[in-house]
């Protein structure tokens, strides 16, 4: 096997998958370096946004019709509902509709679209080390490569995050947790109580105290449900989310098997550069701080870091200065905007009750749809183009 390249990625998630994507595009070497065997799980409730299927066309070349095809979509629904302690706050329909994914084939497409590109897999091989300036991976297995840069993708409990010294501390203040699980539909013990069709969104307590909050979205094998939220309670999650079961009409939710995952959610890194190494998608915090969107985060800051790494290889540019411009004029502001509206909206939930989120769903929800399929911006929903790099051409 070829083992000289110009990038070595670790991780083949969205974010690795688009990175490979967009440097193998362009005649780099690329190795993927990937722990598990695709089609693998991901705990993710699989609601694709309308930027999501915008980077998809862009990086991927991927429409609607092959991702039904190969790519686990099962659903769309333009509804939506918004929840408060099980009573109803609002619903509506968006002018596009949300689109659902199962990702074990989806993730498994995306990487299949790499390597059709020209990346090269180092199949079920685990990071364990990665050494920023000497653009160095080691692995499980001892052995360590090296290349002109890394990517680490290697999502949330990233290995290669280590190389550049993130305050740990700063990290988990703003590390989400996230429980979710797949039931099937029925009235029996740990089922679901009815079939989900629109995706429905639930806030306040007991389903998560402070920032964060449930979902219940139609999926593949039955409806999936999930709580996200910060850790800022003395409570403890998994306790949390059986209530929350139980509010949603779930019998002995002790009898369902939990699935945890952490989700980075408002901690976008400063600096997610250094030495050789940049980092995309989870690894580098890049979820959106409100909804937890992280697909789309990842997919783009994925080709970002492709496209800097791009002109770091063809021009002799400085990559992490090239990424960070990238990111600052597309992905950073509505980070910073999401986390602003996020905290004005839990704080008004928490002090006055549901009526101001309520007012908020209410005053304009066509408007409020279009910044959640990115058509508009979080910053006093302005309209939002997203810039790519020359290089990320589909
Ligand atoms: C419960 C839950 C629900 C979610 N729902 C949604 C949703 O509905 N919509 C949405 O947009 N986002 C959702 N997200 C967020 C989304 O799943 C992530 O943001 C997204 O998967 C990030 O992609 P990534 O490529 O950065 O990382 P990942 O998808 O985590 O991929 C990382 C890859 O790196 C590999 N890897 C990890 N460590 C190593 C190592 N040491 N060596 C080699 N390989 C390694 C992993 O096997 C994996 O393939 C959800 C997250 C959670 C936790």
């Amino acid at each position: 096997m070829v083992k000289e390249f110009d990038v070595l990625v670790a991780g083949a998630g969205p974010a690795g998958c688009a990175a490979a994507m967009v440097l193998a595009g362009r005649g780099h070497r690329v190795g993927l370096a990937e722990r598990a065997a695709h089609p693998r799980h991901k705990l993710c409730g699989g609601l694709l946004t309308g930027k999501s299927m915008d980077a998809l066309a862009r990086i991927f070349g991927l429409d609607e019709a092959a991702l039904a095809l190969r790519g686990g979509l099962f659903h769309r629904s333009a509804c939506y509902r918004f929840l408060h302690q099980g009573g109803e706050l609002a619903r509506g329909a968006a002018a596009e509709p949300f689109r659902f994914i199962d990702r074990p084939a989806f993730d498994a497409l995306l990487l299949d679209l790499a390597l059709a590109r020209g990346a090269v897999l180092l199949p079920e091989r685990e990071v364990s080390a990665c050494d920023a300036q000497a653009g160095a991976l080691t692995f499980r297995d001892g052995e360590t490569l090296r290349a002109r840069f890394v990517i680490g993708a290697d999502g949330a409990n990233s290995v290669t995050r280590r190389a550049l010294g993130v305050d740990r501390a700063a990290w988990k203040r703003n590390l989400a947790a996230a429980i979710e699980v797949e039931l099937p539909v029925g009235a029996g013990p740990g089922q679901f109580p009815r079939g989900v069709d629109v995706p429905e969104l639930h806030v306040g307590g007991p389903c998560v105290p402070g920032a964060g909050y449930g979902w219940v979205f139609p999926g593949p094998r039955g409806p999936k449900v999930g709580i996200c939220g910060l850790r800022r309670s003395e409570r403890d999650f998994g306790a949390i989310f059986l209530d929350y079961l139980r509010l949603l009409g779930v019998r002995q939710p002790e009898s369902v098997p939990l699935r945890g995952h952490p989700l980075p959610y408002g901690n976008a890194l400063a600096r997610p550069s250094g030495g050789r190494l940049l980092l995309a998608g989870d690894a580098g915090g890049f979820v959106e701080p409100l909804f937890g969107e992280g697909i789309f985060y990842a997919l783009a800051t994925g080709a970002h870091a492709g496209a800097a790494l791009c002109r770091a290889l063809e021009t002799g540019a400085d990559a992490g200065r090239e990424y960070e411009g990238l990111l600052s004029r597309s992905v950073r502001p509505e980070l910073v905007w999401s986390n602003r509206l996020r905290w004005l909206l839990f704080a008004a939930l928490q002090h006055f009750g549901p009526a101001p989120l309520k007012g908020f769903v209410h005053c304009a929800p066509a408007a409020l749809a279009q910044m959640v399929h990115g058509r508009r911006s979080f910053k006093l929903l302005l309209p939002k183009r997203w810039e790519w790099g020359a290089e990320v051409l589909g």
